[in-house]
């Protein structure tokens, strides 16, 4: 007789034979997830969990949303194969329709974001004939060799050297100006230094500038309005590509198909990933101009792989994007990302651990600190406090399920969300705080 494992012996059994990622395997505390449905997802004790963090898999439409599963069922009975270099149904209709809602012209598939990064990278530095790339301090692009090189924040360090020619500039952090400034009064030297960068490098040198279009793993940084306008001014002036991230912050976390839609500019090349089959199917993509798609009319590009564009992978991806227009997912984001905007700020207001709110649409981090008008962090950078754990723990203990990182808690909760289920969730948080509050002050 076939007995059903229990709970603790699947999570057992995943601890003793999977290596877990960014986590020393002692500490490696997985929930298992049994079932899932919308908003929420249920453990193995049937506890129903709250998901604040649907940015790591961006879930934006939600779990098991029939549409999607409808169109992966249909597509594994017709045809579950396809190499790279075979034509199919599915792929052809989403190419289109990325080129539609990007204004670019062709799409190279990946598996997810860090192989998109990768061969973004590539792609660049095959069309400019040149091998630098300039990417910024607190951007995260990815965990292969290359993309990790190409982030700026600290998971590099153990990879490097990593992938020579990277060279990295400052980010618009505006809470913490890395050159003292004030947003209101300041001359955008977060991008003028750029410049100097370029000359410094030789601009003939320079492929491409990478970014995230709002950079989200390392905190929600959202740039003042006319700095992607000056960001594009630079790279035209030097000839040199805009890549834009858009894993994370695109398909809709914002509003927008992509964030840097919000500053009126076009990169030269997006990648994405997450948010295009809402995390479905593994699937990723670097979008690219008409005139990189036309020189490769004539130029070999070297790469290929297995699995680009799976026609299951590409089928729920058409799903998942026609959700979006039928049930009108980035008027669901306009409406509760102002109901979030509004707690946030009351709560930035009301407790003394708060240093800094930033959102945008269903994008948004809670930066916390020992002092408000110090601003020192309540965690170091690359580190943890007892204050963090503290409130990573009581967050858990009523089974919301929100990504905390340094001294950052983020709330980035499925698009589909309804007001009172983000008010839930919101008043969680409130409560965490509370407890920060009186343990600063004890
Ligand atoms: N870029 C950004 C901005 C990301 O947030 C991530 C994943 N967190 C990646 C790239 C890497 O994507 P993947 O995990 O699908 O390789």
């Amino acid at each position: 007789q076939i007995t059903e494992p229990t709970s603790q012996q699947i999570i057992d059994e995943n601890r003793d034979y999977t290596l877990f990622s960014w986590s020393v395997q002692n500490a490696a505390n997985p929930v298992h997830l049994k079932r899932a449905e919308g908003v929420y997802f249920w453990d193995g004790d049937d506890n129903r969990w709250l998901d604040f963090s649907s940015q790591l898999i961006n879930m934006n439409v939600g779990h098991q949303h029939p549409k999607v599963l409808n169109a992966i069922k249909k597509q594994v009975d017709e045809l579950c194969f396809a190499g790279p270099s075979f034509a199919t149904e599915p792929r052809g209709t989403l190419g289109k329709k990325l080129a539609e809602v990007t204004g670019l012209a062709k799409s190279f598939f990946t598996l997810g974001g860090s192989e998109a990064n990768e061969n973004a990278i590539k792609i660049a530095r095959l069309y400019t004939g040149r091998n630098k790339i300039i990417t910024r301090y607190r951007s995260y692009h990815g965990a292969t060799m290359g993309s990790m090189t190409a982030s700026g924040d600290p998971r590099r360090w153990p990879v490097e050297p990593g992938m020579p020619g990277v060279v990295r500039a400052f980010d618009p952090y505006c809470y913490r100006c890395p050159f003292g400034q004030k947003v209101e009064s300041c001359h955008r030297e977060c991008v003028s230094h750029i410049e100097e960068i370029i000359r410094m490098e030789g601009p003939d040198n320079i492929a491409a500038i990478l970014v995230e279009g709002i950079t989200g793993s390392n905190g929600l940084l959202i740039p003042p309005d006319d700095y992607y306008p000056k960001l594009r001014a630079l790279c035209d002036r030097y000839g040199i590509l805009l890549i834009d991230d858009e894993v994370m912050s695109g398909f809709g976390r914002t509003g927008m198909w992509l964030a840097t839609q919000h500053y009126g500019i076009k990169p030269d090349i997006v990648t994405a990933a997450k948010g295009l089959t809402s995390g479905y199917m593994p699937l990723g993509t670097v979008i690219v101009s008409a005139p990189i798609a036309e020189y490769f009319e004539t130029h070999m590009l070297y790469g290929g792989l297995t699995y680009s564009g799976h026609p299951v992978s590409c089928a729920a991806a058409n799903a998942n994007l026609a959700v979006y227009e039928e049930e009108s997912i980035f008027e669901n984001v306009e409406t509760q990302g102002a109901y979030l905007t509004h707690r946030l700020n009351s709560i930035e207001q009301r407790f003394a651990c708060v240093g800094d709110v930033r959102s945008i649409g269903l994008f948004s981090v809670i930066e916390l600190v020992k002092d408000k008008v110090t601003r020192e962090p309540l965690a170091p950078f690359n580190g943890t406090s007892p204050e963090m754990g503290k409130l990573a723990a009581y967050l858990k203990s009523q089974h919301l399920y929100a990504f905390t990182r340094f001294n950052m808690l983020w709330v980035c909760p499925p698009l589909i969300i309804t007001q009172e289920q983000l008010g839930n969730g919101l008043d969680i948080i409130e409560e965490g705080l509370r407890i920060v509050d009186a343990t600063l002050a004890s």
